[in-house]
């Protein structure tokens, strides 16, 4: 089946979906960017969807999302569907670090470059990296926690195995944390990871421990705000009293911060990734050659890599970061 590509309308390209080489998408002159999200059930990523969305449009070209909800075999297809639309370039939030390298594969047998958007591929060819300084994150959280509690029994609620980043996060959090341990200051008697993030699932497997064991945490190290709020809720009528962090800066976590049920969360500038992103991706599709200040292994290679940097936030700082950079506002917050 021959389509002469500039010919294509929208009617004779729902005809043709069998054909992979065809550009389905509306004006072929414009640069498609294909965004390949995880998941859409957190607050951030669909924070990071309009941003990016927004950013790639702003730049004059044309945009596609689709989220898998945590499926990796859905991910691939998704990738797929997009590559076979003709995009340009493909930016991805890995639902598994390790399964994605197949989605390079598959682009790069198109000519699709792929930019990791927030969570690394590894094992890949992969074209580009662009996160935060996510072993920092993981700094932050703990450091905040030992600023006010370097003593006493702890728990460590990690994120998706699957994720790199929650490898990272870990890393980072026992950076500080393992000289306490060490010096048995500190008692780590919990160190989960939690499949897909899933809020519901780190409260459950914290609470099954603590109703069979008799342990009263001093301090939970989880990794993002939606853990975070699983394990407020397992603390029950505790919460308050133990130190707990988070990341994203998500309303719910934050709201929990000004209220003193969570410690601290990170924020993590999503307006910033996705600008970021959107320029990279623009200038990757146009062919550009990119140079970065850094690069990271992915196991595979050194991949050309942009670090942002995390910023800590407490009860005592809401007010010059999330609000002050327009994340989000006062009243959002502290209501009336
Ligand atoms: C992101 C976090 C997010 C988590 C769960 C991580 O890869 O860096 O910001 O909370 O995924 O979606």
């Amino acid at each position: 089946l021959l389509l002469v590509l500039g010919a294509c309308n929208t009617e004779s390209a729902s005809d043709s979906n069998e054909d992979t080489d065809q550009k389905l998408r509306s004006n072929p002159d414009q640069i498609y960017v294909g965004f390949v999200l995880d998941t859409l059930r957190e607050e951030r990523w669909y924070r990071d969807k309009e941003a990016f969305e927004g950013a790639v449009r702003e730049l004059g070209a044309e945009v596609k999302t689709l989220a898998a909800n945590g499926n990796q075999q859905v991910q691939i297809q998704q990738a797929q569907l997009l590559i076979n639309e003709g995009v340009d370039v493909l930016v991805v939030v890995p639902t598994d670090a390790d399964g994605a390298s197949e989605i390079v594969t598959l682009a790069h047998a198109a000519g699709v470059k792929v930019i990791s958007y927030d969570r690394l591929i590894r094992g890949a060819d992969l074209d580009y990296y662009l996160s935060f300084d996510n072993v920092k994150v993981g700094e932050l959280q703990a450091q905040e926690i030992v600023n006010r509690v370097d003593q006493g029994t702890f728990a460590y609620v990690g994120g998706s195995e699957t994720d790199n980043n929650a490898i990272l996060f870990r890393e980072g959090a026992m950076n500080v944390l393992k000289p306490f341990i060490d010096s048995g200051a500190i008692n780590l008697v919990y160190d989960n990871y939690t499949e897909n993030w899933e809020p519901e699932r780190a409260r459950d497997q914290l609470a099954s421990f603590l109703a069979s064991n008799s342990v009263q945490l001093d301090a939970v190290v989880a990794a993002n705000d939606g853990t975070a709020g699983g394990v407020v809720e397992a603390l029950g009528a505790r919460a308050g009293e133990v130190e707990v962090s988070g990341q994203d800066a998500e309303l719910a976590g934050v709201r929990r911060v000004a209220e003193g049920t969570q410690t601290m969360t990170v924020y993590k500038s999503i307006v910033l990734i996705a600008e970021r992103a959107a320029e990279l991706a623009i200038q990757v599709a146009s062919g550009e050659e990119i140079t970065t200040e850094s690069t990271v292994n992915n196991g595979q290679a050194d991949i050309p890599s942009i670090l942002l940097e995390p910023i800590a936030v407490t009860a005592e700082n809401i007010r010059e970061t999330i609000i002050k950079e327009g994340h989000l506002s006062e009243s959002d917050i502290y209501g009336e």
